[in-house]
């Protein structure tokens, strides 16, 4: 059984399109310039992944900030977390659906990806089970 990511109509602001030097910029002010240790939260289930979270689990480079960390687990594990709250989920960007908020010039060509974690407005994302 799979549930269907929960799809929020509304409140869709036209997000100004960001320099990739800009994004580059905000991810260093953040986090460091580690980009390892970047973490960003799935607009879907607000599950926050960093970079070596994608990676030790295989996925693609490409995918980081891009879709859900949760594409890259097994479902049983998926389903467990997702019990605890705060995802993950199985959600992947698509022509049709992209709810990635954050657009950002990479060589003219607009991305789109996931909002930083930001510590100030995820207080509750890191409580202890
Ligand atoms: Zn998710």
């Amino acid at each position: 059984m799979r549930e269907e990511p929960q799809h929020e109509e509304g409140a869709v602001a036209a997000s100004p399109v960001m320099h990739l030097d800009a994004f580059i910029a905000l991810g260093e002010s953040l986090f460091g310039s580690d980009k390892g240790l970047w973490a960003f939260v799935c607009p879907v289930c607000g599950h926050v992944a960093t970079t070596n979270d994608y990676l030790l689990l295989g996925a693609p480079t490409n995918s980081v900030g891009f879709s859900c960390i949760g594409l890259w687990m097994e479902e049983d594990l998926v389903e467990e977390l997702r019990r605890n709250g705060n995802g993950p989920c199985r959600y992947a960007p698509s022509d049709a659906l992209n709810l990635n908020p954050l657009h950002v010039d990479i060589r003219g060509h607009v991305g789109r990806f996931f909002d930083f974690y930001q510590v100030s407005t995820g207080a509750d994302a890191c409580k202890d089970g």
